[in-house]
C-alpha cells in the first residue's frame, strides 16, 4: 500500500508528515512522534484500544488487510 504523505499533514503541528508511527501521521519532529506515542497509549496501547472496543488497526489499514 502506498501512502502519500502529502495528503496527511502532521497531526500535531500541521507540517507535512514524513512518518506514520503509532497509528498517527507525524512530521520528523521528535516531539510530535512522542505525542503520537503518548496519544496511542504508549507500549501496549493497542491492548487498551482493544479493551475499549476500538479496532487495533487503523480503519484504512484494516480495510487493506481484510481481503482474503
Ligand atoms: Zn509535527
Amino acid at each position: 500500500m502506498a501512502i502519500n504523505f502529502d495528503d496527511y499533514p502532521c497531526q500535531f503541528c500541521g507540517k507535512k508528515s514524513t512518518n506514520f508511527v503509532f497509528a498517527a501521521f507525524v512530521c520528523d519532529d521528535p516531539e510530535c512522534i512522542e505525542k503520537a506515542r503518548i496519544e496511542r497509549g504508549g507500549p501496549g496501547g493497542h491492548m487498551k484500544r482493544k479493551a475499549a472496543g476500538m479496532p487495533i488497526i487503523p480503519e484504512e489499514l484494516e480495510e487493506f488487510t481484510d481481503k482474503e
